[in-house]
């Protein structure tokens, strides 16, 4: 897999509208959806493009706001399906998520529905998401997608209000029968910049039991935000391989589309390459400069430049960027000091023009 070639995983803002209000959210959904949105005819243009012009086309993961909230979506998920794109959906849980719209999907052919749970009771979870009753209707979605025969990945978001709750979550997603967990590290963008931050050293614990519990689990384990947790790996699993390709992070094996068609190294990363009105999905992601020059690790500075992972993880560039304005800067979640590092100021130059 050459991740400067094609993503890995497409994740696309088909709206910001959304009836929940989450703490965290990265795009600030309204209740209503923006006039300007891409129409199902511009969607169907960009999967055309990337179903032919990709290799090997990227895991389609439709996401909003909340996607149920446009009439169209059934026509778009077809339409993914039809060029035979593996089709996942992202829902918020909200009345309007029910399992007979579950089992529309899966007769349209999704193949997997991922639900966020951010905490292993009602108390964590309805406070996070700022909406009483969201946890016990998310099990229940959760168990429709498995009932009706579709992967469910669980997704929960780890801050200073969730952190505690992980090993009890782990235990959790194990009695959901999920596919895959995936475990966002908050980066502090949109409403998310007003949330109780974790520690350098509550995130590289939480890495580290993360790792070791992956291995004690049949479905798969990925931490967002972090690709740290692959040196996490390489420390404390015995037997774990040195990698042979790089992290899947922003603008490597990573991109995303936004509600206007704007195509972003990542959701928590708002520095556009362009827009897919405009210029094929492809071209951006391939040969635009900016997604080049993050692929790059020679680029890379502070600790993270000088760090031995650096091909195999790169820090969060979104991090970076998000607390010093430097996309090439070190993650400062990361209290790695590299062999041979010496303690010096960090130096933030002026951000990507
Ligand atoms: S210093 Fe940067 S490259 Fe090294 S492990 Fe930490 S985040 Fe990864």
């Amino acid at each position: 897999m050459d991740l400067a070639k094609a993503p890995h995983v497409l994740t696309w803002e088909l709206t910001r509208a959304c009836g929940l209000k989450c703490r965290h959210c990265r795009a600030n959904a309204i209740p209503r959806r923006n006039p300007r949105e891409l129409t199902l005819a511009e969607v169907e243009a960009v999967l055309d493009d990337l179903s032919t012009r990709f290799e090997i086309p990227p895991l389609m993961v439709f996401t909003g706001g909340d996607p149920v909230e446009r009439p169209d979506l059934r026509e778009i998920l077809k339409a993914s399906v039809a060029r035979k794109l593996h089709t996942a959906v992202s829902p918020s849980v909200t009345p309007l998520l029910t399992r007979k719209v579950l089992a529309e999907w899966k007769e349209i052919g999704v193949k997997t529905v991922s639900i966020s749970i951010d905490g292993p009771s009602a108390a964590v979870h309805d406070g996070f998401r700022r909406m009483d009753g969201t946890f016990v209707a998310s099990l229940e979605r959760a168990r429709d997608v498995t009932e009706l025969g579709m992967n469910l990945q669980v997704n929960t978001s780890v801050c200073g209000d969730t952190v505690a709750g992980m090993p009890s979550m782990g235990e959790l997603v194990k009695e959901l029968k999920v596919s895959s967990w995936e475990v966002f590290f908050v980066v502090p963008t949109g409403r998310g910049r007003a949330l109780p931050k974790i520690t350098t050293e509550d995130t590289e614990a939480t890495l580290k039991w993360l790792a070791l519990y992956s291995k004690t689990v049949d479905f798969r384990v990925t931490a967002i935000a972090a690709p740290q947790f692959r040196r996490l790996l390489l420390q404390n699993v015995p037997g774990t391989k040195w990698p042979t390709i790089p992290a899947v992070r922003e603008a490597q094996g990573f991109v995303f589309i936004d509600h206007l068609g704007e195509v972003y190294p990542s959701g928590y990363l708002p520095v556009s390459a362009g827009n897919v009105r405009h210029t094929p999905l492809t071209s951006l992601y391939r040969d635009s400069q900016l997604f080049r020059e993050l692929r790059d690790p020679d680029l890379l500075r502070g600790r993270c430049g000088a760090c031995e992972y650096k091909r195999i993880c790169g820090g969060s560039r979104a991090r970076a960027y998000a607390v010093t304005g430097d996309l090439q800067n070190e993650d400062p979640a990361c209290p790695y000091i590299p062999e041979g590092w010496e303690e010096r100021p960090t130096v933030v130059l002026p951000v990507h023009a």
